[in-house]
């Protein structure tokens, strides 16, 4: 065997792609599974973004691209910064495109954080931020928002959180796996606490701007904060919003030393991302924008039918996400309930075995997002596929016994 390196032991592959890959097997083997374990939109890629690619590599846009985005697509996404998030003035030298929001997160880690320094995550989070943090030797530090409080965190906290070694403030919203979303005073709120630690800059993934809810505006962390620009990086990408997220195109926007750098890292390890891919970019930036709305009002509805239906099993809780398309379920009343097969449920990662097991509902567990007991469930998939995978879990929690 060949031996790993040490780094390794603090990292786990993504929750999300194990429960994948095990509801995959289970689906080859014949078995009627409902897989809501996985983090993307359901829709195809609109067909003026799959002709832009097309056009792309027709035209002979197949060589390697600049490391750090072709001139068009840092064009379009600081066009997009201005009219969609009122941040002007962004130059291109402040902008990376890497292959996606996941790899501008690993490039600015990479470029910023030494062994023992604190990246401070407001939990439940996305779970690559602590692997990735862990890869390089850094400590995650974690928040927790409060379920009674769709899952905010507070000044209070990250102030109280703060140490000499935390170099980045983890920031997502609307959230995966919550759904948070913040209005511009609580955000406000939360960079001046920032803003009285010089040593301490703001990370903010708005990968799921446009799925927000209730008729509520997005509002970036930089337009929020402009007098933290200098500390702030923005991560965003075409993934969620335009149903892209095999096309692996996500940005950066920050201080031109920090962009720098990461491209830097980049140019080591992947060099510039997909030609045809940055083409395909440009046209979802640039292009008719209609369907955004459409997408937004699908996941709200399923939102409303998830929420609605959840509420009605007195074992379970969900505090309404306000945006993104997921549900983060939470399970505290079925553990130390007895399975059918005589298993006592310990904690979430049992809940979402059984279910999986019991019922062929594929979920992720709360463990992997940080804050337990909770399973995640997508919310991007039909409202029929969703009422049956809620029939089913109903049916599961009916079998359990207790003890
Ligand atoms: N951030 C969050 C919060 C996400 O949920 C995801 C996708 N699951 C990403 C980043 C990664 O997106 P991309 O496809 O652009 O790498």
């Amino acid at each position: 065997m060949i031996p790993l390196a040490d780094r390794l032991a603090a990292v786990v592959p993504s929750a999300s792609a194990v429960t994948s890959a095990a509801a995959k097997a289970l689906i080859e083997a014949g078995a009627d599974i409902i897989d809501l374990g996985v983090g993307e939109p359901d829709f195809d890629t609109p067909t003026h973004i799959v002709a832009a690619a097309h056009e792309a590599a027709l035209a002979g846009d197949t060589r390697y691209p600049f490391t750090g985005g072709t001139a068009a697509a840092k064009a379009a996404v600081i066009a997009k910064l201005a009219r969609e998030n009122r941040v002007e003035g962004y130059t291109p030298d402040e902008v990376i495109i890497s292959n996606g929001a996941k790899q501008v997160i690993f490039n600015a880690f990479v470029a910023t954080l030494n062994p023992g320094d604190e990246l401070m995550l407001c939990a439940p989070y996305f779970g690559p931020y602590a692997s990735t943090a862990a890869m390089i030797g850094a400590t995650t530090i974690a928040i927790d928002g409060a379920e009674k409080n769709s899952f905010k965190v507070t000044p209070d906290q990250v102030e109280r959180s703060i140490s000499s070694r935390t170099r980045w403030l983890l920031l997502n919203h609307p959230a995966n796996p919550s759904g948070v979303t913040y209005t511009a005073e609580e955000l406000n709120a939360l960079g001046a606490v920032v803003a009285r630690h010089p040593h301490v800059n703001v990370m903010s993934d708005e990968i799921y701007e446009h799925i927000i809810f209730d008729g509520r505006p997005f509002v970036s962390f930089a337009e929020a904060c402009l007098e933290l620009r200098d500390r702030t990086l923005i991560v965003n990408g075409v993934s969620k919003a335009y149903a892209m997220t095999g096309w692996r195109v996500g940005w950066g926007a920050g201080p031109a030393e920090l962009i720098t750098a990461m491209t830097t890292v980049q140019s080591q390890a992947t060099s510039g991302v997909c030609s045809i891919a940055q083409a395909a970019a440009v046209a979802a930036l640039e292009g008719p924008q209609d369907h955004l709305a459409q997408f937004r009002a699908a996941f709200e509805r399923r939102r409303d039918l998830v929420v609605e239906r959840v509420r009605t099993i007195p074992e379970l809780s969900l505090a309404a996400p306000g945006g993104a398309f997921y549900a983060y379920i939470g399970c505290g009343q079925l553990l130390g309930m007895m399975t059918p097969a005589g298993f006592a449920l310990e904690n979430d990662a049992d809940v979402a075995r059984y279910l999986l097991n019991d019922v062929g509902v594929a979920s992720v567990p709360g463990a992997a997002y940080g804050m337990s007991p909770f399973f995640r469930i997508s919310t991007a998939s039909s409202d029929e596929v969703l009422a049956e995978a809620l029939d089913r879990i109903v049916a599961a929690i009916g079998r359990l016994a207790r003890r």
